[in-house]
């Protein structure tokens, strides 16, 4: 293997073998434990190119020594995808190099950037030409667009403007034979046979590494205001989706569940953020409306549509944010609510969907399920209720140790994603296969589907070089 490392550092590793081509335990720590922190696997080395054709020139010498690629963007992903398995015979290739805004069209209202550049730096740019670049999500400042388009994240956004998917024009990818494919076409529509960007947005990295990408941007609003209110019940947490909806249209930009126990995690672990009732109620909904004509449109179109929610007995109680800053506390909430869970103690995390329609009665057929099975389980319910997303996270009892109530995991599963199959969802919403959810996939896919993946999988990566073990 010295001979593939000096090989990797003669294409990779010629201004810095130390930084560009890793092989130390100690420099390759970071690349190899997930960021939940549940998992450190092992690897023979992590590259880290710094151009499209280092990585090209990379993935040929891998498909040569048959040795397999873990592609890596900021390794914040949530289902063991972006870390390698404990054999110590993959490779980390690692796209954070390749981290420049190529260029930027505001008039096709488009963003063309390497993959490696990080979610942030996208909004950024699109900001300073007057433009919005839609997805968000609270790992934003680490995460990467290679690894959002590869796992078609989905975010608080996606109301209004789709997921990564949806966001995505044109893709350059390296396939796993090291060829470059470049289709970064800035085109609204091209009806020129199979759409391969499709096939690699979503693939987690098993069909190709994504190295460049263009995105698209949309009119920045004038102004976004955010409402929290105090609802009695899921099921008035849809009403009031329905009546905001009907109210706002397409002006409705976001808006989440989270349940009382989601707030009071935060509360504990996070006490410096507002708390902006005095007293807790069983749901919470937050609402954002955004207008490109001005606050004082926003304003009147989410005050208009909470006086209504009032006036139909769906709301108990609301706070309407007069600033931005008060917007953003609010926002806060939501965002900490991962973090509280995590400075908690570990859980068993379900990111599920369904028909938004079903959620009320989901969660009322469900928890019960859980409680007679898990008795005082507490369940960490709180996501995108406009898209039907669902983060249904089950905590351990009080008093019950986190890491000793992991061992019910899959009982737990099985509780939950068959509930989810009979309400004709899915078990992974935006988060991906990975390697954790691998097992779960073939037991809910079915087996037409499951073979057309591996003919598709077979097709574009024959030596099975590409995240080997991942989804499939
Ligand atoms: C606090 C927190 C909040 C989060 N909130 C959300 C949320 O609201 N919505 C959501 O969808 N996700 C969320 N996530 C999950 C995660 O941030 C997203 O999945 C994100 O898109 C991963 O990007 P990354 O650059 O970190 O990818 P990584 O974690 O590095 O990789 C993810 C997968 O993509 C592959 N990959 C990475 N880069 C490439 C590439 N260039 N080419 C080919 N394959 C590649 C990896 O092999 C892996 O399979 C959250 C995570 C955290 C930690």
């Amino acid at each position: 293997m010295t001979a593939f490392l000096d090989r990797c550092r003669a294409i990779a590793g010629a201004a810095d073998s130390l930084q560009y081509v890793l092989d130390s335990a100690a420099a390759m720590a970071p690349y190899l434990r997930d960021w939940r922190g549940r998992f450190t696997g092992n690897a023979l080395a992590v590259l880290r190119p710094g151009s499209v054709d280092e990585v090209a020139r990379l993935v040929r010498l891998c498909a040569e020594e048959r040795v397999p690629i873990v592609p890596q963007g900021g390794n914040t992903g949530l289902v063991l995808g972006s870390v390698p398995d404990a054999s110590g015979t993959a490779v980390v290739l690692s796209l954070a190099r390749l981290d420049r805004i190529r260029s930027l069209d505001a008039v096709n209202r488009t963003v063309t950037v390497d993959a490696g550049v990080i979610l942030q730096h996208v909004q950024e740019a699109a900001a300073a030409a007057d433009c919005l670049f839609p997805l968000s999500l609270a790992a934003e400042g680490s995460c990467t667009i290679g690894g959002n388009l590869s796992t078609n994240a989905g975010g608080t956004g996606v109301l209004r403007y789709g997921n990564t998917r949806e966001l995505c024009l044109g893709l350059e990818v390296v396939t796993p034979q090291g060829e470059i494919w470049s289709g970064l076409r800035g085109l609204r529509k091209d009806n020129t046979g199979y759409d391969l960007r499709d096939l690699y947005i979503g693939a987690e990295g098993t069909l190709g590494i994504i190295t460049g990408a263009v995105m698209k941007l949309y009119p920045a609003p004038k102004a976004s205001v955010t409402a929290l209110a105090a609802l009695p019940s899921p099921e008035h947490a849809l009403r009031l989706l329905s009546l905001a909806q009907d109210r706002a249209g397409a002006s409705l930009t976001g808006f989440e569940l989270m349940s009382a126990f989601c707030l009071a995690l935060v509360a504990k672990h996070f006490p410096a953020l507002p708390r902006p009732f005095a007293g807790p109620s069983p749901q919470y909904a937050l609402l954002e409306i955004s207008s490109n004509e001005s606050e004082a449109h926003a304003v009147a179109l989410l005050e208009g549509a909470m006086g209504a929610a009032f006036e139909a007995g769906i709301a108990l109680d609301a706070v309407v944010a007069t600033s931005v800053a008060q917007s953003r506390g609010l926002w806060h909430l939501r965002e900490h609510i991962p973090l509280a869970q995590a400075a908690d103690g570990k859980n068993i995390k379900h990111d599920i969907s369904l028909p938004v329609s079903s959620i009320a009665r989901f969660i009322a057929h469900t928890e019960p399920l859980l409680q007679q099975a898990f008795p005082g389980c507490q369940l960490v319910c709180f996501g995108h209720l406009g898209d039907g997303n669902l983060h249904f996270n089950v905590a351990p009892p009080q008093g019950i140790d986190n890491e000793a109530f992991l061992v019910n995991q899959a009982a737990v599963n099985r509780v939950v994603h068959d509930a989810v199959a009979a309400f004709g969802g899915s078990i992974s919403a935006e988060h991906g296969i990975g390697a954790l959810k691998r097992d779960e996939l073939a037991r809910y896919k079915s087996p037409v589907e499951l073979n057309l993946m591996r003919a598709i999988k077979a097709a574009l990566d024959p030596l099975n070089i590409m995240n080997p073990g991942k989804i499939l």
